[in-house]
């Protein structure tokens, strides 16, 4: 186990023979000494996850308690929206598990056997229905997930109520939101606080680029004076379009592949002030770094020859693989080869109810640096 980590891979378990898949167990060293409890899994590569240093007699106790530590943590520290990261599964001590709240509904993901097993399931939504009172629960089930955990297949769906559409509001915006569809649970939550931070620097003509429902778009619309959104899937856009109408904003969605896109325009000499580069995930683990640096590069760059003197440059990267330093490189690169320079004055992170654990780094993904293109 790395120094502090609550990870174990199945390659480092000496001997695992009797424990049941799905199940808490205690851990020794190979000297025999205790180490803590930990939940199990017969099929992942991370065969434990450590949950207590301690015994634990009582896991149903157990995880209310980190449900409502978790509710309580977000009390503190969530402003100005109704939709947040209710539990991030390491972040809140609570492996395997992902609770996000639209408003008055709750979407739910399942990682891990252990999270998966009917007991846990059971406390996990009595706890979830008595402290926030939803509409209704739903589950959104990743097949790859189940397959790779081999768990059996099992559709999306209620698990409480009958509800699956509301409208959430994140920094005075409003958002239409439906719980069987979309990525990840529906929105991106983790770059709230992002989206509140790129608009108190965005001005005059901006691009949103890989904008799928809006979350940037919306925001910039506030205070810049033409805003134009892409991205290659039509179904995001057309919510994009309706989040703008029930904001009564009038912004410009375009369907194509952003690397064609900014090829093109850059070539054909547009200019704007302010430019979000939000992409999915290129590095999915390490073996791909490089392409996916490459792609990083391209995008910046592109997108740094059609920025303005004075404009801003909102650019994230969601590849944990990607470390903060490299992509901070990426920029500089992309900045020199197309003689610009970038002036950062925010180095961001994700929203505070996607918390970070020191002891395990998968748990800090996003960067998000806002930058003045200065000459
Ligand atoms: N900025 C968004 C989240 C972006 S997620 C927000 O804050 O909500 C990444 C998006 O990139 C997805 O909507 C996906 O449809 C889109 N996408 C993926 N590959 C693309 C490509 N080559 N060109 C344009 N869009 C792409």
């Amino acid at each position: 186990m790395q120094e502090g980590h609550v990870w174990v891979y199945r390659s480092d378990i000496v001997s695992a023979d009797g424990v049941a898949p799905g199940t808490a167990v205690g851990v020794a060293d190979e000297r025999g000494k205790f180490l803590g409890t930990a939940l199990y899994s017969s099929a992942s590569q991370i065969a434990i996850r450590m949950i207590s240093p301690r015994t634990v007699d009582d896991l149903p106790n157990l995880l209310r308690e980190r449900i409502q530590a978790a509710i309580s943590y977000r009390e503190r520290v969530v402003r100005d929206t109704d939709a947040y990261r209710v539990v991030f599964s390491e972040g809140d001590f609570l492996p395997g598990l992902i609770v996000d709240r639209y408003n008055d509904l709750l979407s739910l993901q399942v990682l891990t056997q252990a999270m998966d097993a009917e007991p846990v399931r059971e406390v996990v939504v009595s706890e979830l229905r008595q402290r926030l009172k939803p509409s209704s629960i739903t589950e959104r089930v990743d097949p790859r997930i189940r397959e790779l955990e081999q768990l059996p297949a099992r559709p999306s769906g209620q698990l409480l109520g009958e509800r699956t559409s509301t409208v959430f509001s994140m920094n005075g915006i409003r958002f239409h939101y439906e719980a069987m569809e979309g990525q990840k649970t529906g929105a991106f939550l983790d770059q709230r606080e992002n989206y509140a931070a790129a608009a108190r620097y965005a001005h005059g003509e901006a691009l949103d680029v890989f904008c799928y429902q809006g979350g940037f778009a919306l925001h910039l619309a506030q205070c810049c004076s033409k805003v134009t959104g892409v991205d290659s899937s039509r179904p995001a856009l057309e919510i994009a379009d309706r989040n703008a109408t029930l904001n009564g904003r009038d912004i410009e969605w375009l369907e194509a592949n952003a690397f064609d896109l900014l090829r093109d325009y850059a070539d054909a000499g547009r200019r704007y002030d302010t430019v979000v580069l939000d992409p999915p995930a290129f590095a999915k683990n390490k073996s791909n770094l490089e392409t996916a640096l490459r792609g990083y590069k391209e995008l910046n760059l592109r997108t740094l020859k059609m920025l303005r003197p004075g404009g801003i440059l909102v650019s994230c990267c969601c590849s944990y693989h990607v470390s903060p330093a490299q992509y901070l490189d990426v920029l500089r690169v992309s900045a020199q080869d197309v003689h610009r320079n970038l002036r950062i004055v925010e180095n961001r992170g994700q929203a505070k109810d996607h918390p970070i654990l020191l002891n395990v780094p998968e748990t800090a993904y996003l960067k998000c640096v806002i930058a003045f293109v200065n000459n």
